[in-house]
């Protein structure tokens, strides 16, 4: 009681700062050259997403970034990235999704005039990380189409193409889409989004 550090009890209340160590995730060399405020913000969204969905806890293993042929954050085990040239030019966000077993794809999902900034980091990486919860709730249930289940359920909130372009891709990037709808708007996000995103809640939590 009292003592040292007992003029910061008022910051009790504070969520703590999320970590490498806190969210067992590995970094590799090249991640850590990146600006900490990127890297803030990398890891803020993977500690929001396993706070909102806590059986997806421990899906990302690891975080990576390389620079050619593009700037690319790697968050695996959905094998997936967000990113980036960050530092200026046309800044478009490009992510690669390398899932393990099947190949490799890229797709550009947004662009902006403004750089690497927090908001498009993170609503890159919530559309990843919502690819990272379809994973492990596609191991979880042992239902290999889970996607089109969920897709289906949601539709009749709304059709893809409310939640954005990309949306219309496939069954996997509408949800994608969703969650980085709901996870950027919250109630304000598509009704679609939130439906999508209440079942991922509901296997996940
Ligand atoms: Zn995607």
């Amino acid at each position: 009681m009292g003592g040292r550090g007992s003029h910061s009890s008022s910051y009790s209340t504070v969520r703590k700062t999320p970590t490498f160590e806190s969210l067992d995730v590995k970094s590799t060399k090249e991640f850590d050259t990146l600006p900490d405020d990127t890297k803030t913000t990398v890891l803020a969204s993977i500690d929001r997403m396993y706070s909102e969905l806590p059986k997806l806890r421990g899906e990302i293993a690891y975080v990576d970034f390389y620079e050619r042929p593009k700037r690319k954050i790697k968050a695996s085990n959905a094998g997936e990235l967000a990113h980036v040239k960050p530092y200026g030019d046309k800044s478009n966000v490009t992510l690669l999704e390398g899932f393990k077993d099947t190949k490799r794809l890229n797709a550009r999902v947004s662009s902006d005039k403004s750089g690497v900034n927090g908001q498009d980091v993170k609503s890159v990486l919530y559309h990843e990380i919502g690819h990272a919860a379809v994973n492990r709730i596609r191991r979880n249930t042992g239902n290999p189409s889970i996607e089109t289940s969920i897709v289906n359920k949601a539709s009749s909130h709304g059709k893809a193409s409310d939640i954005s372009r990309y949306a219309t891709r496939n069954n996997n990037e509408t949800i994608g889409e969703a969650v980085s709808d709901y996870m950027t708007h919250g109630s304000k996000a598509n009704p679609m989004s939130i439906s999508i995103w209440k079942q991922l809640k509901s296997y996940l939590s």
